[in-house]
C-alpha cells in the first residue's frame, strides 16, 4: 500500500460540509478512514454514519449518548469536553471542524493546542478568535487548512506565489437569493425565498448568511487572519455565477483567479488530501456554455449586515465575536419564525451597541462576550426565553 490511511476526526458530521467530507472519504477509501464522528442533535443520521463509516468513536450533545444506537465496541461520549477530546485525539491525523456557529471554537482551540492539522469549515473560530487561533497554530505546531471555497481558492493561488508579489485579496460572493429583489421588499423576504440559494447547496445558517452577506463579512475577517492581510487589502465583489471563487491581486496589476464548479467537495477534497494532490477530478465548468461571467460592487444598502460585521472586525477585540453571536442568534430566530429577515441587521446593530467590546485576550474573554451577546440579541428577538443555544 502506497499510503497509510489518513485517520480523520469529523466534527459536525451531519451538516452539509460534514456530509460532503463523508462523500469524499467514501470515494477514496484507500486513502482515508473515519476515526470518529460528532453531531449534536441529529442522532439517527449520526447512527447511520457510524454504521457506514465504521467509526470507532462518536460524540453527541448533552443527554444524547444513551439514545445513540451504535454497534458494540463503539465508544460514545457526550458534551463539549468530549468534543474537545475528539479534536485532540492522538490517534487522529486530521481533524475536520464542520460545526456551525461559535460552539466550534473550543474544538478548534483544542485541536491546535494539540498540534493537529485542522481542516477548518467553522467560520466563527477565526471570526471570533482569529488572533488567538492563529497564535495557537504557530505555537502548537499545528496547521490550519481552509475548507471554505473562497479561502481554499486563495490558499491555492498563494501556494507558489512569492509573498512580495501579492498586493491584495478579492473574495467573490454570489449575492444570494435576494440579489435581484427590489430594495424596499427585502425586509419582508420569507424563509423559503431566503433558503433558495441560486448557486450553492449549503446548510440553513450559511444560506441565510449568504442572503444577508453576513457570510461574506465573516469571510473577509477569516481571510484577514488566515492570510495575515490587513483589512484594507481585502475586498469583496458580487459574482452571480459562483464560478470564480476568489482572486489574488498581484503588485504588477495582474490577478490570479481560481475557477471551478460551485461544489464544496472540491475545497473539501483539497483539504483532506493536502499536502498531496487530489486524485479524483470533478467536472470542469464549460466556459463556452457559461458564455459570460458577471461582477458587481457590493451594495451596502442591500446588505447592511456586511458593513456591520466588517466594521466589528476592523474594531477588533471581542467586537467580531459579539457580531457573530448576534447574527447566529438572529438567524436562529428568523428560521424559527420569530423575527423577519429585515430584523437580522437590526439585532446585530443593537447588540453591538449594547454589549461593550473588550480585549480578546484568551478564550474565556471571547466566550464571555459571545454569551453576553447571545443574551442581549436573544432578548431582542422576542422569542420566549431568548434563543436556545447548546
Ligand atoms: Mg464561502
Amino acid at each position: 500500500m502506497a499510503h497509510r490511511k489518513k485517520r480523520i476526526a469529523l466534527l459536525g458530521s451531519t451538516g452539509s460540509i460534514g456530509r460532503g467530507v463523508l462523500d469524499v472519504v467514501a470515494k477514496n477509501r484507500e486513502r482515508f478512514e473515519i476515526a470518529s464522528l460528532s453531531a449534536w442533535t441529529s442522532l439517527e443520521q449520526l447512527s447511520r454514519q457510524v454504521d457506514v463509516t465504521g467509526a470507532g468513536r462518536a460524540v453527541v450533545g448533552p443527554g444524547g449518548a444513551a439514545r445513540l444506537e451504535v454497534p458494540s465496541g463503539v465508544t460514545v461520549d457526550e458534551g463539549a469536553e468530549a468534543l474537545e477530546a475528539l479534536a485532540s485525539d492522538p490517534d487522529v491525523d486530521l481533524v475536520v471542524n464542520a460545526i456551525v456557529g461559535s460552539s466550534g471554537l473550543r474544538p478548534t482551540v483544542a485541536a491546535l493546542t494539540a498540534g493537529k492539522r485542522l481542516a477548518l469549515a467553522n467560520k466563527e473560530s477565526l471570526v471570533a478568535a482569529g488572533e488567538l487561533v492563529m497564535g495557537l497554530a504557530r505555537e502548537g505546531g499545528g496547521e490550519l487548512l481552509p475548507v471554505d471555497s473562497e479561502h481554499s481558492s486563495i490558499f491555492r493561488c498563494l501556494r507558489g506565489t512569492p509573498g512580495d508579489e501579492v498586493d491584495s485579496l478579492v473574495l467573490t460572493a454570489s449575492g444570494g437569493p435576494l440579489r435581484d429583489r427590489p430594495l424596499e421588499e427585502l425586509r419582508e423576504a420569507g424563509l423559503d425565498e431566503v433558503l433558495a440559494h441560486p448557486t450553492w447547496e449549503m446548510g440553513e445558517k450559511v444560506t441565510v448568511d449568504s442572503a444577508s452577506l453576513a457570510n461574506k463579512a465573516m469571510e473577509v475577517i477569516e481571510a484577514r487572519w488566515l492570510f495575515d492581510m490587513p483589512f484594507d487589502r481585502i475586498g469583496a465583489v458580487i459574482h452571480r455565477e459562483s464560478i470564480v471563487h476568489s482572486l489574488v491581486r498581484l503588485v504588477d496589476g495582474s490577478m490570479l483567479a481560481h475557477l471551478g464548479q460551485p461544489d464544496m467537495r472540491v475545497p473539501i477534497q483539497y483539504a483532506l488530501f493536502y499536502p498531496d494532490v487530489p486524485e479524483r477530478a470533478f467536472e470542469y465548468c464549460g466556459l463556452a456554455e457559461l458564455g459570460a461571467l458577471h461582477f458587481e460592487p457590493v451594495d451596502e444598502r442591500r446588505y447592511p449586515c456586511f458593513g456591520l460585521i466588517l466594521q466589528a472586525g476592523r474594531e477588533g477585540g471581542t467586537a467580531p465575536a459579539i457580531a457573530a453571536a448576534a447574527d447566529e442568534t438572529a438567524v436562529e430566530a428568523f428560521t424559527a419564525g420569530f423575527v423577519g429577515f429585515g430584523d437580522i441587521p437590526r439585532i446585530i446593530e443593537r447588540t453591538l451597541r449594547d454589549v461593550p467590546p473588550g480585549a480578546a485576550d484568551g478564550l474565556e474573554a471571547i466566550l464571555a462576550a459571545d454569551a453576553e451577546a447571545r443574551s442581549v440579541a436573544g432578548g431582542l428577538t422576542g422569542k420566549p426565553g431568548g434563543v436556545d443555544h447548546n
